[in-house]
């Protein structure tokens, strides 16, 4: 077996441990003789699988009883719509920070539902919270806390009136949080904690029960919750795997570990980005993302080489979006920091080779 190191922005790397239980176990669950994705999702092996993902998701983040979890499909993109259907209530508008390419898609999506008030935008810096234009009677305020495509971040969280609704997809549970800030949490499960096809919601209880009535069932966070996550047949497989990475987070210590094993991994590439005339950040000192490296080299021409020989280093997925080209080094909590190593031997060498 040759792994390499995968700097993919999402799907992105899992945790070896899991993707080791999840072989072991693929035809016989727990001696049940079946795959996980092979048995009823209303089976009792199943409903303990689902209510111990929970659980393991509600210890991490220290979520209260004054908020719901959901386990839903359509990834973070569907939230962009079910947000506002939720949210607004007998509102109109809503406030959204334009910080990038990701903001900019839910911005779009709300504009379906919603007056949508851009409040401040940006793309390489999180723009002063004082210069922000609030509306006066907007039914949430919605950031993106982690540009996954720039690579700008937040570094802490608005205080605001509004419910503050987050799209975490790209950060969550990299990092200790205060869940109490927000009204609304979700993110997509492919970056931090799961592969694709599922998505978690966070939300508030007093939130819930304001869908719009034309809301398809599907839509209505008051009824997944109902229904436990399970209106209809949920992603089985996809949560199952987010559970076992909820598990081996906790067992590498919790995200007070975790946060700070990320923390030391995006130093070392800053470090050595800000300390070279060859790679260049464009994103402001304190913005900048530690999931999303982005960067680009001085000379653009050495761009496709660089990319090329990384793969010799067994480096690979690091090109960044197509909308912006550069260099891009997602480094979710699976990234190990011996990856992180492996990449800033082979920047200081290929620097050595072309500067
Ligand atoms: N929000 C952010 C910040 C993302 O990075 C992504 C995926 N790259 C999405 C939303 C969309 O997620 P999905 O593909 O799960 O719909």
């Amino acid at each position: 077996m040759s792994r390499v190191f995968n700097f993919s922005a999402g799907p992105a790397t899992l945790p070896l441990p899991v993707l080791e239980e999840v072989q072991a176990a693929l035809l016989d669950h727990e001696g049940t003789g079946m795959s996980v994705m092979e048995i009823s999702h209303r089976s009792d092996t199943f409903i303990e699988i689902a209510e111990q993902a929970e659980a393991d998701l509600r210890s991490l983040l220290k979520i209260s009883d004054e908020y719901g979890v959901l386990f839903l499909q359509g990834g973070a993109t569907l939230q962009f719509s079910m947000v506002p259907l939720n949210l607004l209530d007998d509102r109109h508008s809503a406030d959204y920070v334009n910080t990038g390419s990701w903001s900019q898609k839910a911005i779009k999506e709300a504009e379906n539902f919603a007056e949508i008030n851009v409040v401040a935008s940006a793309n390489n810096c999180i723009p002063k919270v004082q210069d922000w234009k609030l509306g006066k009677n907007s039914a949430y305020l919605h950031i993106c806390s982690n540009e996954t495509i720039g690579g700008v971040q937040f570094s802490e969280y608005p205080e605001v009136e509004a419910p503050l609704v987050a799209d975490m997809s790209s950060d969550i549970l990299s990092r200790p949080i205060d869940v109490n800030k927000f009204g609304v949490i979700y993110a997509g499960a492919q970056k931090n904690f799961g592969p694709a096809g599922l998505a978690v919601v966070i939300i508030r209880k007093e939130l819930l029960g304001k869908a719009r009535p034309e809301t398809p069932s599907m839509l209505n966070y008051t009824l997944h919750k109902n229904a436990d996550s399970m209106l209809n047949t949920p992603p089985v497989f996809a949560w199952y795997i987010s559970g076992l990475v909820f598990k081996w987070l906790k067992q590498e210590g919790g995200l007070e570990e975790i946060g700070k094993r990320n923390v030391r991994k995006a130093k070392k590439l800053y470090d050595l980005i800000d300390s070279s005339d060859f790679y260049k950040s464009g994103v402001k000192l304190e913005d900048r993302s530690m999931m999303n490296v982005t960067f680009t080299l001085l000379n653009q021409k050495l761009e496709r080489d660089f990319l090329k020989t990384a793969q010799e280093y067994g480096l690979f997925n690091l090109k960044g979006h197509r909308s912006v080209g550069g260099i891009r080094a997602s480094i979710y909590n699976a990234m190990s920091e011996k990856a992180i190593d492996a990449l800033v031997g082979y920047m200081v060498d290929f620097e050595r080779e072309n500067a």
